[in-house]
């Protein structure tokens, strides 16, 4: 294609054992540990899943450096376990049918203004600034594992060294299957596509110098580091 301006790099994640996983959307879904939405002021049982999306060019490699967000002086992290798909489709009807879809996982941070959130949500006005910054999706390595070698792992997000988030998945209210079935009666998902699906309680603010580290079971970790 005659292309009139040099086009942008395709994002990509590296994936365990070789090779790059191309990203063509970021899918995320909110409140989605039950003592997260409490800490966040909601009521568990009564909250449908939200979702939100971050550009594509918003992942970051494991190992990077990242500039303290401009706009904000409340950046915070939150520890997720980050679905890779390997195939899409638009209204998937069955559990199994959305779990074949599914490449890999990773270990991810959804970087958030905090401050631009609660005004978003104070005036009901869209996310976009809270969640979809520059370098606001770090994504480890993908391991192309499958669901069974996950189990009940636990997500852990240490700040520093400090153990500040530490919650088994089986913690999520909306299981894996279900959020890639929810999100398909909104988008037709495509291979590509990586979900953010969700984060525990004890996120916090980050400060310039920082290391963070996500790491979920023994197979998938993403560290970074605030500048
Ligand atoms: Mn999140």
């Amino acid at each position: 294609m005659n292309f009139v301006i040099d086009p942008p790099d395709r994002p990509a994640v590296a994936v365990k054992g070789g090779g790059a996983f191309p990203v063509r959307r970021i899918f995320c879904i909110g409140r989605n540990y039950a003592d997260h939405v409490r800490e966040m002021g909601g009521d568990p049982k009564s909250s449908p899943p939200v979702f939100f999306t971050k550009p594509a060019d918003a992942v970051v490699a494991d190992g990077a450096e990242i500039a303290f967000a401009q706009a904000t002086t409340n950046l915070h992290f939150e520890g997720e376990l980050v679905v890779a798909l390997a195939g899409g489709g638009k209204d998937i009807a069955s559990e199994d049918d959305a779990a074949a879809l599914i490449y890999g996982y990773a270990a991810g941070c959804d970087l958030t203004r905090r401050d631009h959130q609660a005004r978003a949500k104070q005036a009901g006005a869209p996310w976009d600034t809270a969640k979809g910054f520059d370098q606001s999706a770090p994504v480890g390595a993908i391991a192309p594992i499958d669901a069974a070698a996950l189990g009940a792992a636990r997500l852990q997000t240490r700040i520093n060294g400090d153990l500040r988030q530490d919650a088994p998945l089986d913690q999520m209210i909306w299981s894996i299957p279900e959020i890639i079935i929810a999100l398909s009666r909104q988008f037709e998902l495509k291979a590509g596509d990586l979900i953010f699906t969700g984060t525990p309680e004890g996120v916090g603010p980050l400060s310039p110098g920082d290391a963070a580290e996500v790491a979920i079971g023994d197979d998938l970790q993403v560290r970074f580091q605030i500048s």
